[in-house]
């Protein structure tokens, strides 16, 4: 036991070493400086799959991880969409999910902005043949910004989230 824990204290840890990024640092710093001019505060975000792959949830975690570290920017994921300032919605709409949506929806609190991310919350993307489907992101709730791509990586999210802060939709 002694053994493994100074093993522990002495080996250097095992993940790579963060490259230096001056775009994501500028991006994360515009964001958070928007941030706090029109709300006064951090940025809340509530992530919903309303029934994506998951490849765009992939994408959207890694802005969690220690390699893009969203909170350094002062962005946060809450649980409760009603902490929330903006929803940040994945997948077609599918049938099973279009009520949990719509009462997600209700649930924050205004101003609350909505943000479609990747193809099939844009437009339905890969599945949009199929009878599980509702529609888009749009079809079903009000949609502020439309990020495409399949799936949108953290940085073109990082974009879209700058491009909403400085839209004049979001008062
Ligand atoms: S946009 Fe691509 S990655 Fe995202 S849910 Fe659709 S198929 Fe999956």
């Amino acid at each position: 036991m002694r053994n493994i824990l100074l093993d522990g204290f002495l080996r250097r840890p095992l993940t790579e070493d963060l490259p230096p990024d001056p775009e994501l640092a500028a991006l994360g710093a515009r964001l958070d400086a928007e941030s706090r001019r029109k709300l006064g505060r951090s940025l809340a975000i509530r992530e919903i799959d309303a029934g994506s792959c998951n490849g765009c949830e992939l994408e959207i975690n890694a802005l969690a991880t220690a390699f893009y570290d969203l909170e350094r920017f002062g962005l946060r994921f809450v649980a409760s969409p009603r902490h929330a300032d903006v929803l940040l919605v994945t997948g077609p709409v599918t049938h099973a999910m279009r009520e949990a949506l719509e009462r997600t929806y209700r649930a924050t609190p205004s101003p609350k902005w909505v943000i479609a991310a990747g193809d099939c919350a844009v437009g339905c993307g890969v599945y949009a043949n199929s009878p599980a489907c509702v529609g888009s992101v749009a079809a079903v709730i009000p949609v502020d910004i439309h990020i495409d791509g399949c799936p949108p990586t953290p940085v073109r999210l990082l974009q879209g989230l700058l491009a909403l802060l400085a839209s004049p939709r979001a008062r």
